[in-house]
C-alpha cells in the first residue's frame, strides 16, 4: 500500500501478470513501476471464516479449480476456473486479476454474481467491501482507484441441497475466450423453485443478473417448461456486440440455450455428449465443435499432475555438427 501510495499512477498492481503483460506488450501500458502482490498472505488465503467464504485476490484459478472447499461450497467457481485457458494460465492467473482486468468474458465472474459475492478493496482512505455489480463499471473498467488494491472476494456458501453450474461456450475446447457463458443457482423446496439466481457473462457489457428470469422461476414446478420460459427472458436481457467470435444474435441465442442447460439437465455422456443434448448449440446447424462443459467436473488424476507451478525451462545446447566437434 505504502508503494502504491508513494508511486501513484507510475505503479501499477501485478498478479499473474496474464493480462498485464499482454497490456504492455501492445504499449497499452507504460508504467514503469509493477508491485507485484502475490506473496501477501492475506491475499492467499481461501477459507471459511464466520460462515461465509474469503478468497484472497492472489488465489490462482489452479487452486480455485482445484480447492475441496470450493467444491463443496461453491462448486460453479471450481467449474469456471478450471475451464481457463491452460494449465499455465490457470498456475499464474489470479481471481484478483480477473476481478482487475473486469473483462465481460472473464470466466469467474458469472459465478461471483451469481453467488452475490462482494469485493474487499484497502486504499488510502480504508478498507471497503463493495457488491460486484458496483466493482464492475464496463469491459476493462472498475471502481478501484488510484492507490487501491483487491485484498479478497467474499460471498455466502451455496446453501444445503442447492444445485449450481456454470457453462462456456467457446469456438474450440482449449484456450477460447467464452463467447457466452452462463452460471445458474438453483434450490427446490417440495418440487418448487425457491432460489434462482441467473449470471450471463459474454452477453452484455457488464455482467449481469437475468433478474425477470430469476423472478419467472420463483414458486414455478422445476419443469422444462418453466426453464424454457426463464431462458428466453434471459437472453431478452442480454445487450450482446458483435465481434470476430460471434454476432450478436449468435450470443443471445446460445444465452438462452445456456440457461436451458441448467443445473443437472442433461448431464452424462462426456463433453461431446453434453454438447449434442438437448436445446442446439447452433441457431440452424445444431451443435458445431463447440466446448461445452456443465455438472461437476472433477479434474482428473492426469490433470491435477499439470497443475504444477511452472520451472524455468533449463536451457537447451544446440547440438554440434559432427565435422565441427572433429
Ligand atoms: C493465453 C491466455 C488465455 C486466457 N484464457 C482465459 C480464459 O479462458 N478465461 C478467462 O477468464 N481469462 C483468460 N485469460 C485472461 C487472464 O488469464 C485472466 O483475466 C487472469 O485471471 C488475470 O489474472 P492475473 O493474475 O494474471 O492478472 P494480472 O495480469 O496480473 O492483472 C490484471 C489486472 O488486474 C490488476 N490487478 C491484479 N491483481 C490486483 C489486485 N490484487 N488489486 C488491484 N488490481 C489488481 C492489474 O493491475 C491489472 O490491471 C487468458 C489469458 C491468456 C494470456
Amino acid at each position: 500500500m505504502t508503494l502504491l501510495a508513494r508511486h501513484g499512477d507510475s505503479a501499477r498492481v501485478v498478479a499473474g501478470g496474464t493480462d498485464l503483460l499482454v497490456e504492455y506488450s501492445k504499449g497499452r501500458c507504460r508504467a514503469p513501476i509493477l508491485v507485484d502482490v502475490t506473496r501477501i498472505p492475506q491475499l492467499n488465503r481461501l477459507d471459511l471464516t464466520d460462515g461465509r467464504l474469503v478468497i484472497g485476490a492472489a488465489v490462482t484459478h489452479a487452486r480455485l479449480a482445484t480447492s475441496e472447499l470450493l467444491s463443496r461450497a461453491a462448486p460453479l467457481l471450481s467449474q469456471a476456473a478450471w475451464q481457463i485457458g491452460s494449465p499455465q494460465v490457470r498456475n499464474r492467473g489470479t481471481i484478483g486479476g480477473s476481478l482487475g482486468t473486469a473483462s465481460p468474458s472473464g470466466d469467474c465472474l458469472p459465478p461471483l454474481a451469481a453467488l452475490d459475492a462482494e469485493v474487499e478493496i484497502a486504499g488510502p482512505d480504508g478498507r471497503r467491501l463493495l457488491p460486484l455489480a458496483q466493482f464492475m463499471l464496463g469491459p476493462k473498467r472498475t471502481a478501484l482507484r488510484e492507490g487501491d488494491l483487491i485484498v479478497a472476494v467474499r460471498c455466502l456458501p451455496l446453501p444445503p441441497g442447492a444445485g449450481s453450474a456454470y457453462l462456456k461456450f467457446g469456438l474450440r475446447q482449449g484456450r477460447s475466450i467464452a463467447v457466452a457463458s452462463a452460471a445458474v443457482i438453483v434450490g427446490l423446496s417440495d418440487g418448487r423453485v425457491d432460489l434462482a439466481r441467473i449470471a450471463l457473462g459474454a452477453v452484455s457489457p457488464r455482467i449481469g443478473r437475468a433478474e425477470a428470469a430469476e423472478r419467472s422461476l420463483l414458486g414455478q414446478p422445476a419443469g422444462v417448461l418453466a426453464w424454457a420460459a426463464a431462458a428466453q427472458l434471459a437472453a431478452e436481457s442480454a445487450v450482446p456486440i458483435s465481434d470476430v467470435r460471434g454476432t450478436a444474435g449468435y450470443r443471445r441465442h446460445l444465452a438462452r440455450v445456456l440457461v436451458e442447460r441448467r443445473p443437472g439437465a442433461g448431464r452424462g455422456g462426456g463433453r461431446a455428449g453434453r454438447a449434442r443434448r438437448g436445446a442446439s448449440l447452433h441457431p440452424r446447424r445444431g451443435a458445431g465443435r463447440a466446448s461445452i462443459a456443465a455438472g461437476p467436473a472433477p479434474p482428473r488424476r492426469r490433470d491435477l499432475c499439470r497443475e504444477r507451478p511452472l520451472r524455468p525451462l533449463a536451457r537447451r545446447r544446440e547440438p554440434v555438427p559432427a565435422a565441427r566437434a572433429a
